[in-house]
């Protein structure tokens, strides 16, 4: 007889309601009181009872949680939730690399144009250099041609 109402305990207790199997409580409306975590700095991931209407119109009701009413099933999802918090920044490091490898891989097209358009530009200033060259060599020729005529203007002369 008592053997049974122990396994009749024992298997209510592994019920997975809401809470993870802490007791439950009523607040001051007389419903049931709900569990949630601190949100702030000081206390964060802490859990309290309150009142289910909050934030409209809540009786006030305020409780902390025991942290000997914390059962091995809530340090195992906190665990799993710091387990979800890694693989997620594992995803958004991998996201990141992806991004990294796709702006390195732009970087070296954008060198490649900028060597292409620096090898133009060389090849262009070799052009002016040439025509100017050109015009130098026309000028003298020019130059020298004008002399020699006035030269034979002068040897022509009678
Ligand atoms: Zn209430």
């Amino acid at each position: 007889m008592a053997s049974r109402r122990h396994v009749g305990s024992s298997g209510s207790s592994l019920s997975r309601s809401f809470g993870w199997g802490l007791p439950k409580l009523k607040c001051k409306c007389g419903v049931e009181a709900v569990i949630r975590r601190v949100r702030n700095v000081d206390n964060v991931g802490m859990k309290f009872y309150g009142c289910p209407n909050w934030p409209e119109g809540d009786c006030g009701f305020f409780q902390w949680v025991n942290a000997n009413n914390m059962d091995l099933e809530d340090l195992r999802f906190q665990v799993f939730e710091k387990d979800t918090q890694v693989a997620e920044k594992e995803i958004e490091i991998d996201f990141m690399k992806e991004q990294l490898k796709k702006i390195e891989k732009n970087l070296d097209i954008k060198k490649d144009e900028l060597n292409d358009t620096k090898m133009e530009l060389s090849h262009t200033r070799i052009e002016i250099m040439k025509a100017a060259r050109n015009v130098k060599n026309f000028s003298i020729a020019l130059f020298v041609s004008w002399i020699f005529f006035a030269f034979l203007l002068v040897y022509l002369k009678p």
